[in-house]
């Protein structure tokens, strides 16, 4: 199986080098500024993998279309009109579109999905982020996930949500969800969501060590994506089969 990577010289692009190459798959193009992908090279590969910058996804995407080709794409922070046109795009070819390819992630997700829905209101929901100093958002896309997966599932929306706590704050109220966002050193990644109920609490927590995990879910998905599937878009839950 060949694979085009875009963003080849980023973190990510070259976690997935080195990903693919594990996995035996074969690299046919490596993509990035200054290096764009032509029709020739998106022609040659089996699908392509975009872990580079939201402006370059759509590009992408509607010459994967031209030419037939799924496409994974993990980089985040799309505008609507990008997301539009990626959509349009996987009208013609099936796209595998995730925020964390991380398959600990993916599991989390489920498992907090089923627990919000099997532990009553009693159990008050607290969700605790941590990553390195450099992150520049808060709290994490991931812990934003894990908002709208318990929100979904409690059937109440975002005006539950509360962001920290500091002074004389009262009383939690039991519906409340409380968002705890920690930043220091070189952490890659932690999420804990904590079911605190009378005399006992659940916790489920990831902690991601490396960059390799996203990575390794990415060629995944793109072995997944590969195997003859329909046009559209599709998350981590149908390459895990958690759906
Ligand atoms: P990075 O800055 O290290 O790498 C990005 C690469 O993309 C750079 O080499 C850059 O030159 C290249 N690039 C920028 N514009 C381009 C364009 N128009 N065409 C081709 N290449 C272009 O960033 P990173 O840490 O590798 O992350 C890349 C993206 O992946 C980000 O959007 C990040 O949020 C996302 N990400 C997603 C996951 C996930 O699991 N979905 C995990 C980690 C990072």
């Amino acid at each position: 199986m060949k694979i085009l990577i875009n963003g080849s010289k980023g973190r990510m692009g070259q976690a997935v080098a080195a990903a693919a190459k594990l996995a035996g798959l074969e690299i046919s193009a490596e993509c990035d500024i200054g290096e764009t992908f032509t029709e020739a090279d998106v022609a040659a590969c089996d699908c392509a993998v975009d872990f580079s910058f939201h402006e370059a996804s759509p590009e992408l995407a509607e010459a994967c279309a031209r030419a037939g080709k799924p496409l994974v794409i993990g980089t985040t922070g799309h505008t609507a009109a990008e997301r539009a046109r990626i959509e349009a795009a996987a009208e013609k070819i099936p796209i595998v579109w995730a925020g964390n390819y991380s398959v600990g992630v993916n599991v989390l997700n489920w498992l907090v999905g089923k627990a919000a829905r099997l532990l009553d209101p009693s159990f008050e929901i607290e969700i605790v982020e941590m990553h390195h100093r450099h992150k520049k958002d808060a709290p994490s896309g991931t812990a934003e996930k894990l908002l709208a997966i318990v929100e979904s599932a409690r059937g109440c929306d975002k005006s539950v949500e509360k962001h920290g706590r500091a002074g004389i704050v009262g009383e939690r109220c039991r519906e409340e969800i409380g968002v705890h966002a920690l930043r220091g050193g070189s952490v890659v990644g932690d999420h804990a969501v904590i079911f605190a109920g009378e005399g006992e609490r659940v916790e489920l927590i990831h902690r991601a060590e490396s960059r390799a995990i996203f990575a390794n879910g990415a060629i995944r998905a793109a072995q997944w994506v590969c195997g003859g599937k329909a046009p559209g878009i599709y998350g981590m839950e149908a390459v895990l089969g958690l759906e």
